[in-house]
């Protein structure tokens, strides 16, 4: 049988602000447990919440660039259950009239293939704290300082159908979070994070199946494995003649499996009412022309354009949009350097692996735009080879010095000189004598294996055109 999965997404989203979603308490990571924290977002009564509008306007930057439609009411809900990290024992979040929703993303699949991914709707909502288990004690402690940190939540219509579209989603919601720089969307931090549900039915079919919530990936990849994982179990179970429970369940990264965890709740467990001490959300169409007016080009449209401008393959396009300050990067390098295509092969090749070797982030970097510009204009001149480049490259990067104040340094010119070169040449011809003998009944191929000679002695600083011009005429006369 012929099985389609279906699949779709809640993430939420940490909204950047320095303080938090209803007080002014600090929301910065990793700070001495319990001291960023107040009556208001302890839940101590007698106080009254307040909303930030710094986090309205992210979260309203958020639903925009995914498309959505913004009523112009939206209100705030409390979600009632009982945890230890959550003092008031409610959650401030948005119900029935969310923020945002009808929205869309839309998502590169390959060559002009783009799919529009449904988004059901965009809320805003607190955070709660954090639980520390300790080891062997039969103990917790509670830490609130996440308490009452804004977050959105980004709920998409189930139209995502492989583990491979639902990692593509996350890259491209990521990427356009990134690019509105509303969450700095660190995972280890928590700053993203992703429950996935996921059904599966016999293509051809309508009807949606009995879905399960996935829930404590803490990668994206993670997320694509516990989904391949969770696809494969349901038609194991269906093509038993079995059904599938509506549960949540937990993805075991050790083990890679997902583990049922409790059966689902259903929002009536959570007497959902409205919050009677916020007044609703009133988004004006001036407010939302000004959000509009404040958004930088996004992931998409900056891929085409530059596809279309920079005429470089779709991957490295790919590559270079996805993160915005290695985007900049690299135009500014096309502003001062003409050939694109030589930037992107040596920013993909070159750049990101000494970034990803030391792991460093793109704006860490010494190497200037201009400092690369002047790199390939050497090599166009003549005046180093493209593989001292690589060389000189990495002293580049190590020292953020001039390539030109290297090349002097470290004496890196290229040998263009016909008697020096023909020096070298002649020595490489009386060692091999042998190799000369076979060129000559031949076998043209050994012609490599002199030039690799003489670029050795010259420690690759010989030019390798006049190298081989010149062992041509010593070998074939
Ligand atoms: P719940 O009431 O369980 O929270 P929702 O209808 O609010 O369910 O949907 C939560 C998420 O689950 C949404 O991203 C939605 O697209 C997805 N979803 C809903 N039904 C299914 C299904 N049958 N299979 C896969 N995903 C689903
Ligand atoms: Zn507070
Ligand atoms: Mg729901």
């Amino acid at each position: 049988m012929d099985y389609e999965a279906v699949i779709g997404l809640e993430v939420h989203a940490q909204l950047s602000t320095n303080s938090k979603l209803f007080c002014s308490c600090s929301t910065k990571f990793g700070a001495f447990s319990n001291s960023q924290v107040c009556p208001v977002c302890l839940g101590l009564p007698g106080v009254l919440p307040v909303l930030n509008k710094k986090a309205l306007s992210y979260a309203l930057a958020a639903a925009l660039a995914i498309n959505c439609e913004i009523p112009k009411i939206s209100r705030f809900s409390r979600k009632n259950y009982f945890y230890p990290d959550l003092p008031k024992a409610y959650q401030i979040s948005q119900y029935d009239e969310p923020l945002a929703k009808n929205g869309y993303l839309e998502i590169f699949l390959s060559k002009d293939t783009v799919k529009r991914i449904g988004i059901n709707r965009v809320h805003m909502e607190e955070d709660a704290g954090k639980l520390i288990h300790c080891e062997n004690e039969d103990s917790s402690l509670v830490d609130y300082n996440r308490c009452g940190v804004p977050l959105i939540e980004i709920v998409s219509e189930p139209e995502i159908n492989s583990s491979e579209e639902a990692y593509e989603y996350l890259m491209s919601l990521k990427s356009i979070l990134e690019y509105l720089e509303v969450c700095d969307c660190n995972m280890e931090e928590g700053s993203l994070r992703c429950d996935a549900n996921v059904s599966i039915r016999l293509r051809g079919e309508n009807k949606l199946g009995t879905k399960a919530e996935i829930k404590n990936m803490n990668t994206f990849k993670g997320v694509q494995k516990a989904l391949e994982y969770e696809i494969r179990r349901q038609i194991n179970l269906v093509e038993e003649g079995e059904e599938v429970a509506q549960e949540t369940r937990l993805w075991d990264a050790d083990r890679q499996i997902t583990l049922s965890m409790r059966s689902k709740e259903g929002s009536s467990d959570y007497r959902y009412f409205p919050e009677p001490d916020l007044s609703p959300v009133i988004v004006t169409e001036q407010l939302k022309e000004q959000v509009l007016n404040n958004m930088p080009e996004l992931p998409l449209a900056r891929f085409r354009r530059l596809m279309e401008e920079c005429g470089i393959p779709e991957y490295d396009t790919n590559i270079i949009v996805k993160d915005r300050k290695l985007a900049d990067y690299y135009e500014e390098c096309v502003k001062l350097y003409s050939k694109p295509k030589v930037i992107s092969n040596w920013i993909i090749s070159e750049l990101l692996g000494l970034l990803s070797k030391n792991k460093e982030e793109i704006d860490q970097i010494k190497i200037t735009p201009l400092q690369l510009a002047e790199m390939f204009k050497l090599i166009d001149k003549g005046i180093i080879s493209g593989k001292i480049a690589k060389e000189l490259f990495v002293l580049m990067y190590e020292s953020g010095k001039d390539p030109l104040v290297l090349v002097e340094e470290k004496n890196l010119r290229q040998v263009t000189d016909q008697d020096s070169i023909d020096t070298v040449v002649e020595k490489v011809l009386k060692e091999h004598c042998q190799v000369v003998e076979d060129i000559r009944n031949g076998k043209e191929k050994a012609l490599g294996f002199l030039v690799g000679q003489v670029m050795r002695e010259t420690k690759g600083k010989a030019n390798p055109k006049i190298v081989n011009d010149s062992l041509l005429k010593k070998i074939k006369g």
